[in-house]
C-alpha cells in the first residue's frame, strides 16, 4: 500500500504495532463521533482498515470553515501497481468526492532510482506513465488533481532545498535507517519526500492530508516537524493497517504470487487466488462439521477489504464460513470472479485514460513507446 512507501525504512512490526501507533508514538484512534463527520462513511473506515490518525480532527475543521483542502498520495513507480494499490487511490478517491478536495500525487521517480528499485530514470519514467493511467481510471476529478513526476518540476527541487536546512543527518539517519554505503541521494530524498508533502501548503496555503499505512509514520513525523520548524500548517495523516497478500506474506512487486496485478490475466488471477491462503479445513466433511477460521483466511481478507461494499454482507460470510455452510472453493471462486471482473473494467478505463493523460499532468507529459496496456 501503498502511498510514501520507502523500503529501506524502519517498519514498524505488525498487529502489535497498530496499538503501538497510538500509545508510544501519539496517533488517535479513528472514533464513531470522528466518522460522523462524513456524509457518506467509507467501509473502510466503517471496518477500521483505516484506524488511526493525526489532526484529522483539526483538518476537518479547516474544511468546514470553508477552506480549500488538499490530499497528497503518492506512488514509488518501480513496477505495475497491483490490487492493494488501486484499493487505496479508490479511497483518496472518495475522499476527493467527499471533501470536494484537491489531490496531489507525486510519482517518485528519484525515490525508486536512489533506492535501487529501478535500473535508470527512464525506467521509472515508464512506470510512472503506466501507474498514472490506473489511476485516473479510477475516475479521479480532473480540475481537482494533479499528477506530477518528482523530478520533472522546478519547484519540488527549490522545496527540496529550503527544507533540507531544517533536517539533519542524524535525524534522517534514525528515520530511513542508513548505513556508511547509503548513497547520498537517500540521504537528501528525505527532503523531497517532506517536499511533496508541504507543497499544496506552500504553493496553495491548504492544510493537507495523507492517506499512509502504518509502516510510514516515521516520514509522517519527519514532516510534521519540518512543517513545524517552517511556521507551516502540520499536515494530517490517516493510518491504515497491513493487507497481507495471497500467500500470507506481505504483497510485493518482486514475489508476483503475493498479490494480484493490473496486468494479470484471468488465469494467472485464478491461479493465485485458487493457491491462496485459508483459514479452511483439510477435507470438505470437516468444514462442514467444524467450520473455517476466518481470522487466518486471506481470502476473507480480501473479500472484506477489496470486494464487499456493506461490512454487513463481510458479517455474514464471516458467520457462513464459522458455521461451515461455505467451503474455501466458493470462496476463491467468488474472490476471482469479482478481481477478473473489476480488472476488465478497470483495464477498458485505464486504455480510454490515455486521451486524457496530459489534463492532470502538471508539467508536459509523453507516452513512451514500450508502455504496456493490454
Ligand atoms: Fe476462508 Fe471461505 Fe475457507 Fe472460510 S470458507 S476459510 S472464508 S476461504
Amino acid at each position: 500500500m501503498i502511498a510514501f512507501g520507502v523500503p529501506n525504512g524502519q517498519a514498524l512490526e505488525k498487529k502489535s504495532d497498530y496499538i503501538r501507533l497510538i500509545k508510544e508514538f501519539g496517533a488517535k484512534p479513528i472514533t464513531d463521533e470522528l466518522l460522523k463527520r462524513f456524509k457518506h462513511v467509507h467501509p473502510l473506515l466503517i471496518l477500521r482498515h483505516f484506524y488511526a490518525h493525526r489532526d484529522l480532527d483539526v483538518y476537518l475543521d479547516y474544511h468546514d470553515e470553508g477552506l480549500e483542502v488538499s490530499i497528497v498520495s503518492g506512488r514509488g513507480p518501480s513496477n505495475y501497481m497491483h490490487i492493494g494499490h488501486l484499493m487505496l487511490f479508490r479511497f483518496v478517491k472518495w475522499l476527493q468526492d467527499e471533501l470536494n478536495s484537491y489531490v496531489y500525487i507525486p510519482l517518485s521517480n528519484d525515490e525508486k532510482y536512489v533506492f535501487g528499485k529501478t535500473r535508470d530514470l527512464d525506467e521509472a519514467y515508464k512506470y510512472a506513465i503506466d501507474n498514472a493511467l490506473d489511476i485516473i481510471a479510477l475516475g479521479f476529478s480532473e480540475k481537482r488533481t494533479r499528477i506530477f513526476i518528482s523530478t520533472r518540476i522546478s519547484e519540488i527541487y527549490e522545496l527540496s532545498v529550503r527544507i533540507s536546512r531544517y533536517l539533519t543527518y542524524n535525524t534522517v539517519r534514525a528515520t530511513f535507517g542508513l548505513n556508511d554505503s547509503t548513497n547520498v541521494g537517500v540521504v537528501f530524498y528525505a527532503a523531497v519526500q517532506a517536499a511533496h508533502i508541504l507543497l499544496p501548503t506552500i504553493k496553495e496555503g491548504q492544510p493537507v492530508l495523507v492517506p499512509i499505512a502504518i509502516d510510514q509514520d516515521p516520514y509522517m513525523r519527519l514532516t510534521r516537524d519540518v512543517a513545524e520548524r517552517l511556521e507551516l500548517m502540520k499536515p494530517a495523516a490517516i493510518y491504515s493497517k497491513y493487507v497481507r497478500g495471497l500467500t500470507g506474506e506481505p504483497m510485493s512487486a518482486s514475489k508476483p504470487e503475493t498479490s494480484i496485478f493490473t496486468v494479470d490475466g484471468p488465469e494467472d488471477i485464478k491461479r493465485k487466488i485458487w493457491n491462496a491462503l485459508t483459514g479452511g479445513q483439510p477435507t470438505v466433511r470437516e468444514q462442514r462439521k467444524l467450520g473455517g477460521e476466518p481470522e487466518k483466511c486471506v481470502v476473507y481478507e480480501w473479500l472484506r477489504i477489496f470486494v464487499y461494499k456493506d461490512v454487513k454482507d463481510a458479517r455474514r460470510h464471516y458467520d457462513a464460513c464459522r458455521s461451515g455452510e461455505l467451503i474455501c472453493g466458493q470462496c476463491k471462486r467468488m474472490l476471482a470472479e469479482k478481481l477478473i471482473q473489476f480488472l476488465e473494467e478497470h483495464r477498458r478505463r485505464k486504455r480510454e485514460a490515455i486521451k486524457k493523460l496530459d489534463r492532470y499532468f502538471i508539467h508536459e507529459v509523453r507516452i513512451p513507446d514500450e508502455l504496456h496496456i493490454t
